[in-house]
């Protein structure tokens, strides 16, 4: 399929030339023809899916199509968890829009404000926020949100994780009932369909990749190691292989800082982008690591979600995330639109159970590959499940056989928790 038989215009089609697509992905392949016709969608996307495009150009045909007279309003809103997810999908809007008079803005907290009221005071027909700025915003009556058609909830599931659910609900509360709403989202637990289903009109649902699964063509292997040897095993793995663009995943965002040092001061140029590092800084460490004047970047979950690195080869987690659906979003950093990549996990002994939850969320059991001059002393043996490491809250995610598998009632307990964990990242 080509991207003339979606039903875009020449303009549409004349900027994703000059991108160099030359195939829309299955993702967009699905989801364009049915924005275009005006329906809800619950899309299943993860990033690395080329899902960006596939909401962001029907918008920009739908928003020229059906002009409206008078000054620009906001008509389309597109929310996202993070910062950076935020000003992409905004470099993006820019980038397919340039031969259009659409004009986009993007809001994000942990910056001034007052530019940001500036460019909306001047009016603007599309705006991507991350929801608390947007809700300051029109507190202080900076935004109109009163005519928007076409709303955008992306990575909702990563929104619900970062505790997004109130601000969500209030947004929704101000913008016109009758709208056009678009839901992605890389899971679907049962607190995701429960807000899709206050949210959507009949939607159509479209899926990229199957739920829950990781990307076919990423190589994934586990490495049993003792923890005290992560260090230098990374640091070997970098520089044997010559690998020049890593992204490594720690637990936490001390963890990262003392990572990304260790290995600058073993000559690897490493930065860490994390959650106590200002938008200044963490917008510097990725054109950095993009422009490969740092080879490694060192992230926290958060941090990383949703970033947009192109044809990642190598995805290291240093440490297992304590959520098994973490593992998924952070393999969708390598192998992306189509390229292959390779994601390499260090498992020591205490993170045994995580590596079960991994294998039961994926429904497979993969090879302990240990390397030689680091093969672990400790006893690799499973432990009991520790209940306080497991999924608290959102314990409810979909298998891939399609059952539901409802964790533990939403405890006050585990809510702090859970709390607690997002706190360190
Ligand atoms: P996304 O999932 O939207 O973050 O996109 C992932 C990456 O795929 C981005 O770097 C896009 O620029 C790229 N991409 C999106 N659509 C296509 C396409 N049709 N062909 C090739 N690359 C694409």
């Amino acid at each position: 399929m080509t991207f003339n038989e979606l039903g875009l215009s020449s303009d549409l089609l004349k900027a994703i030339e000059q991108k160099g697509y030359t195939t829309p992905t299955p993702i967009q392949q699905k989801a364009i023809p049915v924005i275009l016709d005006r329906k809800d969608v619950m899309a299943s996307a993860q990033t690395g899916t080329g899902k960006t495009a596939g909401f962001v150009l029907p918008i920009l045909q739908i928003l020229t199509q059906e002009k409206t007279q008078g000054k620009r309003k906001v008509r389309s809103l597109i929310l996202t968890p993070t910062r950076e997810l935020a000003a992409q999908i905004y470099d993006n809007i820019l980038l397919y829009s340039k031969h259009s008079d659409i004009r986009a803005a993007v809001v994000f907290g942990g910056v001034n404000i007052n530019p940001q009221i500036a460019t909306l005071r001047n009016g603007v027909d599309i705006l991507v926020a991350t929801p608390g700025r947007l809700l300051d915003l029109y507190g202080q009556k900076a935004v109109n949100l009163s005519s928007i058609e076409v709303f955008v909830l992306d990575e909702a599931d990563r929104m619900l994780d970062m505790g997004f659910a109130k601000d969500i609900n209030r947004i929704l509360g101000i913008i016109p009932p009758r709208r056009q709403n678009l839901l992605f989202s890389a899971t679907f637990s049962f607190e995701i369909k429960k807000l899709a289903a206050g949210i959507l009109r009949d939607p159509e649902s479209v899926e990229a990749t199957p739920e829950n699964t990781t990307a076919e063509k990423v190589d994934q292997r586990i490495i049993m190691v003792d923890k005290g040897r992560k260090p230098a095993l990374v640091a070997q793995m970098i520089q044997e292989g010559d690998w020049h663009q890593v992204l490594v995943f720690t637990r936490t965002k001390h963890g990262a800082n003392k990572l990304a040092e260790k290995l600058t001061k073993s000559g690897i140029v490493a930065a860490a982008i994390h959650g106590n590092k200002s938008q200044g800084a963490r917008t510097k460490a990725l054109d950095d690591f993009k422009k490969n004047n740092v080879r490694v970047l060192v992230a926290t979950d958060i941090a990383a979600r949703g970033l947009d690195i192109h044809l990642l080869p190598h995805v290291i987690n240093y440490e297992l995330p304590n959520i098994p659906e973490d593992y998924v979003h952070r393999i969708g950093r390598t192998g992306r639109a189509g390229a292959s990549g390779e994601a390499i996990s260090l498992v020591c002994n205490e993170e045994y159970a995580f590596l079960r939850d991994i294998e039961k969320l994926l429904d497979l059991k993969f090879k302990r590959e240990q390397i030689a001059g680091f093969e672990p002393t400790e006893t690799i043996e499973a432990k009991p499940e520790k209940k306080e490491h497991r999924r608290p809250q959102n314990a409810n995610f979909k298998r891939n056989d399609g059952t539901a598998n409802r964790g533990d009632k939403n405890s006050a307990a585990n809510k702090d928790k859970s709390k607690k964990y997002y706190k360190n990242r």
